[in-house]
């Protein structure tokens, strides 16, 4: 079966093409496939985000398998902000920087043990015919109060790993990408896969 991936970001993509790789004869991009397709992201929930991209990309692009995920920092201090508005934390347009400045000011006052955080992952695959399956996974850390790391992307700077004794920006793609919340809800998949291929 032919894996369509709704997203064009690498990062991504990448972790994707080598953990299912087993599971498809081929996966592509959106990109790739030379597909435009946006999906409001409206969900309350990373598994509403999820589950709608994942189906909307289906039911657009004539593919047979689309998989969608949806991610993003929540901090227990701040009630699981920024939550499902990760990207777009300091507005819309406003990129990485503003995000993670807007949330060390919010974080401010907050002592050392209450910087407790997690990075989250939804991944939904919708198939023609068959029902969605939809995995979660989770990375626990607590948020640093300045930047360590040039690795990675979004909040990996402020988000420090206590198994590792580093911030994810401070590993090594290979080293995040076996321990992140997309690699669990990635696990996870594989695992309802496997059931699934079980029962059949
Ligand atoms: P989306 O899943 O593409 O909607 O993006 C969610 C947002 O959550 C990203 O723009 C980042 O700000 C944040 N995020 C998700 N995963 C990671 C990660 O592995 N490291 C750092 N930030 C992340």
């Amino acid at each position: 079966m032919k894996l369509l991936i709704a997203s064009n970001n690498a990062h991504k993509v990448r972790e994707i093409e080598e953990i299912l790789s087993d599971y498809f004869d081929e996966m592509v991009t959106l990109r790739e496939a030379g597909l435009v397709i946006d999906v409001v992201e409206d969900g309350k929930t990373f598994r509403e985000n999820a589950v709608k991209k994942a189906m909307e990309t289906l039911e657009k692009s004539g593919f047979d398998a689309a998989l969608a995920d949806d991610s993003g920092l929540c901090v227990d201090a701040l009630d699981g902000a920024p939550g499902v508005y990760s990207a777009r934390y300091a507005g819309e347009g406003h990129d990485d920087t503003a995000n993670n400045d807007l949330l060390m000011e919010r974080m401010k006052a907050v002592p050392d043990e209450k910087r407790t955080c997690r990075f989250v992952s939804c991944i939904a695959l919708a198939r023609k015919g068959r029902p969605v399956l939809v995995a979660e996974g989770k990375a626990e850390g607590l948020l640093l109060r300045a930047p360590a790391g040039e690795n990675g992307f979004g909040y990996d700077p402020y988000f420090f790993y206590p198994p590792f004794s580093k911030s994810f920006a401070e590993l090594t793609a290979q080293e995040k990408n076996s321990v992140s919340h997309r690699r669990a809800a990635l696990d996870a998949l594989r695992k309802a896969l496997d059931e699934e291929n079980a029962g059949a």
